[in-house]
């Protein structure tokens, strides 16, 4: 085995180690740690339903119902009427003939690459696409080549250099740590030019983007036949946990023979999916999370260009401010708790190197008070350079 202190000793030089807060109530936009209240800004609970009643509600109720444990896998005895339902209602929300629930978005992506890419295919794969979706194209027996990040002419270029073997390209909707939008209508183009199947990952737009809060595919006005692989996770903007993939009859039916994540884990609590059965009714009917959440994000990215703060190109809740430094960003992270306001740093590998950055994330929760909060408390941590830009202080 390496010498394990050695590399938890070398983390710490590097700033690079990571550890777990520990909160002492519910997922919020105010947060318990410790005895004090934060006011939060790391959550991606979008839509503010983590913590919402009428889930709380429907969740005690599936207990009720169906007890706690769901006891085997899907295939076995684990899958009751309540997780078939759920399948139904995401399918029908996100515009696709069938669904099919995974445990958690990662095993979605592994059980996706697992089942679909074999020897002599290749995945195309966004620089920047989530970890899930890197280790799906590690896993897997197909040859994985990754692309710069949102450029579709390299796609393209890189495409023609491979031959026309059985394709795949895989990219997040929303970016997760960046918050930008992947050029969904080029890949789908370039896609159909080039044979290749499109599989996106919309963990982050799901619930919060496009006027019915179906996602980075709505905006884009996209379907099944553009998009024939879609992934959406449960554990964010709906609240609850777990994931799922949408597409045509014979997609799913392959899953469900052949998808080693799917297969062999137990399924999700059955009231986990009535929880998540009310989530979606909330998230589809109370449009007033997204447009708020909306107004948030505008409210937001004024502000912060008034004062020049480093912000990201983004319309998405995910507004992250880059700091570069991993020290320096745990400094201002470490100096917006001691003022009440929680955003972690977010440092390689998650991120590239010297692209730490706090990744500020809102929900239809915060008001704009919190927001003037947020940004006054910045305002101190990042002061004003000659050209009015800013860089956050050194420590
Ligand atoms: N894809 C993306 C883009 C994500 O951001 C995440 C979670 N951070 C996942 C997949 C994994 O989802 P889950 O948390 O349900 O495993």
């Amino acid at each position: 085995m390496k010498d394990l202190a050695f590399n938890l000793a070398r983390r710490k030089t590097e700033h690079l180690y990571r550890s777990r807060l520990v909160l002492e109530g519910p997922q919020g936009v105010e947060v318990y740690m410790d005895g004090h209240r934060y006011l939060s800004f790391c959550s991606n609970d979008y839509l503010g339903l983590a913590n919402n009643p009428e889930v709380i509600r429907a969740l005690q109720q599936g207990a009720d119902q169906y007890g706690v444990g769901s006891g085997a896998a899907h295939l076995v005895t684990g899958h009751s009427k309540v997780h078939h339902e759920l399948e139904n209602e995401l399918a029908e929300f996100v515009q696709r003939p069938r669904a099919l629930l995974f445990s958690t978005g990662y095993m979605a992506n592994l059980g996706v690459a697992g089942a679909l890419i074999g020897h002599g295919s290749h995945l195309y794969e966004d620089r920047l696409n989530h970890a899930s979706l890197v280790d799906a194209g590690r896993l897997c027996d197909g040859k994985m080549i990754r692309y710069r990040h949102a450029d579709v002419g390299d796609l393209e270029q890189r495409l023609g250099e491979h031959g026309d073997n059985d394709c795949f390209i895989a990219s997040d909707g929303v970016f997760s740590m960046d918050g930008d939008l992947a050029p969904v209508a080029d890949l789908a183009k370039l896609a159909k030019l080039s044979h290749a199947s499109l599989w996106i990952d919309d963990a982050h737009g799901l619930g919060v983007l496009g006027a019915n809060g179906r996602g980075t595919l709505e905006v884009a006005g996209l379907g099944v036949d553009e998009v024939p692989i879609f992934m959406g996770t449960l554990g964010k903007a709906l609240g609850t946990f777990g994931a799922f993939v949408a597409g045509s009859e014979d997609l799913i039916e392959t899953l469900i023979q052949e998808s080693r994540t799917y297969i062999y884990t137990t399924a999700i609590p059955a009231p986990v999916a009535a929880a998540t059965r009310t989530s979606l009714r909330l998230a589809k009917k109370e449009s007033w999370r997204r447009d708020h959440l909306r107004e948030l994000i505008r409210y937001f990215r004024e502000g912060a260009s008034q004062l020049g703060l480093p912000v990201m190109d983004s319309v998405t809740p995910i507004q992250p401010i880059v700091v570069g430094d991993s020290k320096q960003c745990v400094s201002v992270s470490e100096a917006l708790r001691s003022k009440g306001i929680l955003i972690t740093a977010i440092r390689p590998p998650t991120v590239p190197k010297d692209t730490a950055r706090l990744r500020v994330t809102l929900s239809a929760n915060h008001s704009t008070d919190h927001v003037d909060r947020l940004l006054e408390c910045l305002e101190t941590l990042f002061p004003a350079g000659e050209a009015g830009q800013r860089a956050a202080i050194d420590y």
